[in-house]
């Protein structure tokens, strides 16, 4: 079973008591005091604080940490004093105390924390090393020289993931062993080690109270471990997913197919996957994963920079490749298997056709129809349009790339003046203007909008841009990127469960969020 514990991270006792308390009240499972943060620390406040989270209702089994500065303590003690704090911990029952490996291995300190053990019967040890900028050079070898040092101790062993592919020598080592042990990486990119540890049965992973409670980099709220990530229904089987994407944290994705794995009581997981770097690191990262069938990795939704290196990925493979993702030149959607197959799909144009049509005509062969941009969105929905017979005309800002996506696609292009004669039924913008927090902005100016156009406005942030309040105005019929947004995400949850997503759910999370 894989704890969930709240730092106590309190400059003095009166506010540490109300983080305990409200911790307490969050749902922690144990309690960290981190003592290093309370200024004019001494052995009475370190006795008091273990007092108070063991004091009922609600007493919690409590760790005792006083870190040195060199391994991210706050305030820096020095080391005697705490190993004397540490030694005063276990006399006044603290159930662990957590002690760098590197104070450890003096030989002075050991005894001294050695004898305190002895003479508790229920105080364990952690001894815990930590590298902030990188991975350690031998994670597997510190493993076993705390294991042979005392071998009674757990493990704990963090390091910062400054990329992705970092984290493969922290989860390899969870995978290999199934002693107590603490392993995960710090970081944006580490993120997916604190949660998948439940997976590997970690002893405990880190949640803050608040994002600003937190203490350390990557650390994720209480909240979000249990209600985005659902980490009480996380065990070994449980399948992994996740959007892949740099950057990654804005992201409402993992919200929404959590939230529909939930309501389908599906035992899988959806994470934000923070990838940096081009086509080499993204192969580095799917090949890991292909290598690791033991993390249940099953699909992903790609989203920028890597849209155009998940396809060229799974061609170089030989993979299953969506025709519509080959003509429009990116892939939104990755998946592996069945066996050594991996497959590359764009939900991008689905979703896009999925919400003109539910609002439109459903047969748009023939339909006029303007595209005001020239970027990702547009090819999609320039190919989606195309496909189903539509005349399509592109207006961009920088006229050769309209130029060029509308040779590509056989259809017309014109500078972003000539909207000005506009003769279209159908207008998509697929430009970012309207967008937060430029809202005010608007791609076609109201005058040119008239009752009987269906205007579709692919900016979902906010859900009513100017340009679809502007077509409301006049009666036309207007469609969210909203609704776009929804199809597409429902599309790549029919890839990746083979099932109707809940798409009123989907919406309600997206509304929530937005
Ligand atoms: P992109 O590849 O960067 O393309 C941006 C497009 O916007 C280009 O055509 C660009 O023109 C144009 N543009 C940017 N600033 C402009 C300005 N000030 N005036 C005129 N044109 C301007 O981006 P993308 O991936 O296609 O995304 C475009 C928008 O689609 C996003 O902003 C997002 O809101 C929306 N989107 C919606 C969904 C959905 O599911 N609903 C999904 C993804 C994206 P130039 O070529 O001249 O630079």
């Amino acid at each position: 079973m894989t704890r969930l514990i709240i730092p106590i991270a309190a400059s003095n006792i009166d506010e540490a008591e109300a983080q305990i308390n409200a911790a307490k009240k969050a749902g922690a499972q144990m309690i960290e005091l981190r003592l290093d943060y309370i200024r004019n620390l001494d052995t009475e406040i370190t006795v008091a604080l273990i007092d108070l989270v063991k004091s009922e209702p609600k007493s919690l089994p409590v760790v005792v940490t006083c870190r040195c500065s060199k391994q991210g303590g706050a305030i820096a003690y020095q080391e005697p004093f705490r190993i004397e704090i540490l030694t005063e911990a276990i006399k006044a029952g603290a159930d662990y105390i957590d002690c760098e490996y590197d104070s450890f291995v003096n030989l002075g300190n050991q005894e001294k924390i050695r004898l305190a053990l002895a003479s508790s019967i229920k105080t364990r040890l952690i001894l815990s090393a930590h590298e902030f900028n990188g991975p350690f050079n031998n994670l597997a070898g510190i493993y076993r020289h705390i294991q042979a040092t005392y071998p009674a101790a757990i493990p704990k062993l963090v390091y910062t993931a400054n990329h992705i592919n970092d984290c493969f020598p922290a989860l390899d080592l969870l995978a290999r062993t199934s002693d107590e042990r603490i392993i995960f990486c710090m970081g944006e990119a580490g993120l997916i080690t604190r949660v998948i540890a439940k997976k590997f049965n970690c002893y405990y992973t880190f949640a803050s109270l608040t994002k600003d409670t937190s203490t350390a980099p990557g650390q994720l709220t209480v909240n979000d471990f249990k209600n985005l990530y659902r980490f009480n229904e996380i065990d070994e089987k449980t399948e992994l997913y996740g959007i892949i994407g740099y950057p990654v944290g804005h992201s409402l994705s993992p919200a929404v197919h959590n939230a529909c794995f939930d309501a389908m009581s599906l035992n899988k997981l959806y994470l934000p996957i923070l990838l940096e770097g081009g086509q080499a690191q993204f192969d580095a990262f799917i090949n890991n994963l292909n290598s690791r069938k033991y993390l249940n990795f099953k699909a992903f939704s790609v989203t920028i920079p890597h849209k155009q290196n998940c396809l060229s990925y799974v061609q170089r493979k030989n993979g299953k490749v969506e025709p519509l993702s080959e003509i429009i030149g990116s892939a939104n959607t990755f998946k592996f298997g069945p066996d050594e197959l991996v497959s590359a799909f764009n939900t991008d144009y689905t979703g896009a056709l999925d919400a003109i049509t539910k609002a439109g005509p459903k047969d748009l062969h023939g339909t006029k129809a303007a595209v005001i941009g020239a970027g990702g969105v547009a090819r999609a929905v320039v190919a989606g349009l195309i496909s189903v017979g539509a005349e399509v005309t592109i207006y961009n800002r920088t006229v050769k790339k309209a130029q060029k996506l509308a040779e590509e696609f056989n259809c017309e292009f014109a500078p972003l003046k000539e909207l000005e004669n506009i003769d279209a039924k159908l207008i998509v913008n697929c430009t970012s203007l309207g967008m937060t927090p430029n809202i005010e902005t608007t791609p076609l100016p109201s005058e040119l909008i008239t009752k009987d156009m269906i205007v579709f406005d692919t900016v979902y942030s906010p859900p009513k841009t100017q340009l679809l309040k502007d077509a409301k105005a006049v009666k036309a019929k207007t469609i969210s990127g909203l609704d776009m947004f929804i199809s597409q995400a429902a599309a790549q949850f029919k890839i990746f469960t083979k099932q109707d997503a809940d798409t009123k759910l989907m919406k309600k999370i997206v509304t929530k969020a937005l």
